[in-house]
Order: structure tokens, then sequence, then C-alpha cells
């Protein structure tokens, strides 16, 4: 179960979400990149502020990817040529 929180670093209300487990919930914000897990020691200003300096670890690539599918695959098809390709090829 996914439900939109407060982020603890940016404050964004609408782009941070809590993804509830069985054991244990995980965050992600697609506004500043945080993330963290219940299991970790969430208040923790130093695991945030490691967070901040890795923010581009594998899950979270894995995360933008579906956004990008969701929101904006268009978009990164234009920027990296490959719909300008396809119309040319139809
Ligand atoms: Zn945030």
């Amino acid at each position: 179960m996914e439900r939109v929180i407060d982020c603890p670093v940016c404050y964004d209300t609408d782009n941070c979400f809590e993804d509830v487990q069985e054991n244990y919930s995980s965050y992600l914000c697609f506004h500043c990149g945080f993330m963290s897990d219940s299991r970790y020691e969430i208040s923790s200003l130093q695991l945030v502020e490691n967070l901040k300096k890795s923010p581009h670890d594998k899950r979270l690539d894995v995360e933008n990817a579906k956004e990008y599918s969701q929101y904006e695959f268009l978009k990164a098809c234009k920027e990296m040529g490959i719909t300008r390709d396809l119309k040319q090829n139809a």
C-alpha cells in the first residue's frame, strides 16, 4: 500500500510516498530524492545527509525509470532522439 506523506527533507507534501509493507515501510521522495526505510533510523540526520549525497543508487534509478514511463516517457524519448528516429522510419 502506498500513501503520500510530508517529505522529512524538503517538506514536499505531494511527491513523497510511503510504501507500507508487511514488516516495514519504505519512503521515497520524487522531489528531492530522499529515500529511507523504517528498518533504518529515519530520524537520524546523519542518514539523511548520507542519502542526500548518494541520490542515484540503483533503487532510485528504478523508481525514476518508473516515473518516466508514467509521465515523461515521450519527453525522455525526444531528448534521446528516439521519437525523431521513429518518425523518420515510419
Ligand atoms: Zn523531498
